[in-house]
Formats: C-alpha cells, sequence, structure tokens
C-alpha cells in the first residue's frame, strides 16, 4: 500500500459506536478519509448509496472479487462486504489518512497482507452495554440482534491480533485516544 497517507484498520463490533467515532474523527480532522465498501447487504433507512456503501448486487460484487479489485473481502451475516483497492489507493497517493472500518476476518486478511499497518479494535465498556446500544438503534429485528452479540463475542477474541485497543466509554475520548495514535504514526 502507498505511504504518502497513511491506511488505519480500524475494527469492533457492530453497534459498538465505531461509526460515531468516525463521524467524530472526521469532523476534528480533514486529513481523514473513511473509505467506502462495497456491500451486498440492503441500504438501512437514511443510508445513501456512494456515501455509507456502495450498495451492489452479488454478481457486480463477485466480479470485482474475480478481477482482484478488493484489499479485502469477507461474508458478514450473510452479505457481502469488501473494500475497493483503487479507491483507497488514489486517496493515500493524494496525502490522506484512510481509515478501513471493516469487520474482523477482513481486518485479519489487511494485516497478514500489511503487517506494519496502525491497527486498532474498538471495544465496548462491556456486552450488556453492547446489547443495550444494539437495541436502542432499533434498526434490526429480534433475530439480527441475536446474530449480531453471537458474532461479536467471537470478534472479541481477535482483539489482542490489533495493536492497539480502544474502549468507547465515551465518544470524544474514544476520538481523542484514536487521534493521537494515529499522530503518534505519522511521527514515526
Ligand atoms: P453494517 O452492516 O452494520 O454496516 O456492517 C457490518 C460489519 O461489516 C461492520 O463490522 C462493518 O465494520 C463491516 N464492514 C463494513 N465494510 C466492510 C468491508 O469493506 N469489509 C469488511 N470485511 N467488513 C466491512
Amino acid at each position: 500500500m502507498n505511504k504518502k497517507g497513511i491506511p488505519v484498520l480500524y475494527s469492533g463490533c457492530s453497534g459498538v459506536g465505531k461509526g460515531t467515532i468516525m463521524k467524530e474523527l472526521l469532523r476534528r480532522d480533514p486529513s481523514i478519509r473513511l473509505s467506502v465498501s462495497n456491500t451486498t447487504r440492503a441500504p438501512r433507512k437514511g443510508e445513501i448509496d456512494g456515501v455509507h456503501y456502495n450498495f451492489v448486487t452479488r454478481e457486480e460484487f463477485l466480479a470485482l472479487a474475480d478481477s482482484d479489485g478488493y484489499i479485502e473481502h469477507a461474508v458478514y451475516c450473510g452479505n457481502y462486504y469488501g473494500t475497493p483497492k483503487q479507491q483507497v489507493e488514489d486517496m493515500l497517493e493524494q496525502g490522506c489518512n484512510v481509515f478501513l472500518e471493516i469487520e474482523v476476518q477482513g481486518g485479519l486478511q489487511v494485516m497478514e497482507k500489511y503487517p506494519e499497518i496502525l491497527s486498532i479494535f474498538i471495544m465496548p465498556p462491556s456486552l450488556e452495554e453492547l446489547e443495550r446500544r444494539l437495541r436502542g438503534r432499533g434498526t434490526e429485528d429480534e433475530e439480527t440482534i441475536r446474530k449480531r452479540m453471537a458474532q461479536a463475542v467471537e470478534e472479541m477474541k481477535f482483539k489482542d491480533r490489533y495493536r492497539f485497543c480502544v474502549i468507547n466509554d465515551d465518544v470524544d475520548r474514544a476520538a481523542d485516544e484514536v487521534l493521537s495514535l494515529l499522530n503518534r504514526e505519522q511521527n514515526n
């Protein structure tokens, strides 16, 4: 991966508040860009194609995978998700610090390809708090919540593979911590 900007592998379980911290990071630091993933998942209410995700068909997804167009890709809760290579390379080339907000299977692929990458895992203060947040979001049905909690427990087993863990006990504090990790990496 090109090193003009810094790529950041940014993971954590669904519902942990990664997206909320990410919004705060984007607001505070104009050098940060979020890679827009391709997914076969249906858009949630309010999600915009090309902004939150590129919503693609299974055929479109697999065609790009066949032509080696992803940095990584994975199946999560029955849907495909992948990070388009070209887009990330272009943003790094422009000197942006590019966050890859992806789940653990994809994260492991990225760490295998780029062992030195700045990798950050966002943890909930507790599993009880994670479940409360997932329910509070109100966008998922009971079956999906159950699946996502089980997935979260699995994902947390991989937290030690990441270079840093940040606990999302408070969004501002967690964003401060992520920014200081990025600054430290920049100055290395
Ligand atoms: P959601 O459906 O809640 O938007 O995302 C489900 C999970 O997929 C989240 O953990 C999210 O970070 C992850 N994800 C989003 N984009 C990608 C991607 O391009 N690759 C992988 N491996 N995971 C992704």
